[in-house]
């Protein structure tokens, strides 16, 4: 007979994240720990990591654990979740940081920016006189059109 101990639980957790990772995909590799990474907080779908090139101090990315490719070819499940997770990583940046606003950013395709082609939400403090004119924000992503 098994007993279910933490060990079986966690290996049981790891099947499904092993049996759909995608090779070469780093948020892959991440889940399934064979890739060294310091994880912010973790739930029941998804971890939170630092971006490790961070647009302003505090960038995090909220990943799930599944690969699929974007929000679009995501579970419900998970969104949900990270939706919920974002709220709360909000409470810890601010805590930690002190941003005076947001942006929370996907970018969904290699045509919108995405270079990791597996899930991630961007969540990015924003900081008073971070740039000089930041109006338009996200509109940003086509830089000439930022500004209306
Ligand atoms: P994308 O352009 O796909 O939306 O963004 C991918 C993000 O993942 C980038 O902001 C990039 O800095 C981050 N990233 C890529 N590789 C790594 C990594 O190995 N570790 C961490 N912490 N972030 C990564
Ligand atoms: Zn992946």
């Amino acid at each position: 007979m098994i007993f279910l101990n933490l060990k079986y639980i966690l290996l049981i957790n790891l099947v499904p994240v092993i049996m759909f990772a995608k090779d070469n995909c780093i948020f892959c590799q991440m889940a399934e720990k064979k890739k060294e990474v310091e994880i912010v907080a973790q739930f029941e779908h998804c971890f939170v990591i630092k971006d490790q090139y961070p647009v302003s101090p505090g960038h995090l990315l909220i990943i799930p654990y599944q690969h699929t490719e974007n929000w679009f070819t995501s579970d419900n499940a998970v969104k949900e979740e990270i939706i919920r997770v974002l709220d709360k990583m909000k409470k810890l940046v601010d805590d930690e940081y002190h941003p005076d606003g947001y942006n929370i950013g996907m970018n969904c395709g290699q045509v919108a920016g995405q270079t990791v082609m597996h899930l991630h939400v961007h969540l990015i403090p924003r900081f008073e006189g971070d740039m000089d004119n930041p109006k338009g924000g996200v509109r940003g992503v086509i830089p000439s059109k930022q500004k209306y």
